[in-house]
């Protein structure tokens, strides 16, 4: 998985099988939680998207890989905690001004 598309970022939806999760509308936010399972590889990942249709360059999204056990738990409601628990992520969007980047800082989703 290490050379996948899924590890290089940016990523292009159309090489995953998306599988909507819900929205997650915790503190008044908006998040769209989904499962993109890799086409090449098959990796799994859970994916947050969150943006302020009223402020520019707010869009922000994360992914970590999904293990079993956080597809097992996984809720709208509880993505972000599962995506705070992971050791890694990849983190993009207009807000970071990037197209993806690994990373191990905080997931802030809140405006
Ligand atoms: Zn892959």
């Amino acid at each position: 998985m290490a050379d996948c598309k899924c590890m290089t970022p940016p990523f292009h939806y159309l090489d995953f099988e998306s599988q909507n999760m819900g929205v997650d509308s915790t503190n008044g936010r908006f998040g769209e939680v989904s499962v993109e399972t890799c086409k090449a590889c098959g990796s799994r990942w859970l994916r947050y998207f969150v943006e302020h249709e009223h402020r520019s360059r707010s869009g922000r999204w994360y992914r970590a890989p999904a293990t079993e056990e956080m597809l097992d738990a996984l809720a709208s409601t509880n993505a972000v905690e599962l995506l705070r628990k992971a050791p890694w992520h990849f983190y993009g969007g207009s807000y970071f001004k990037s197209t993806g980047k690994r990373g191990t800082g905080p997931i802030i989703v809140d405006m």
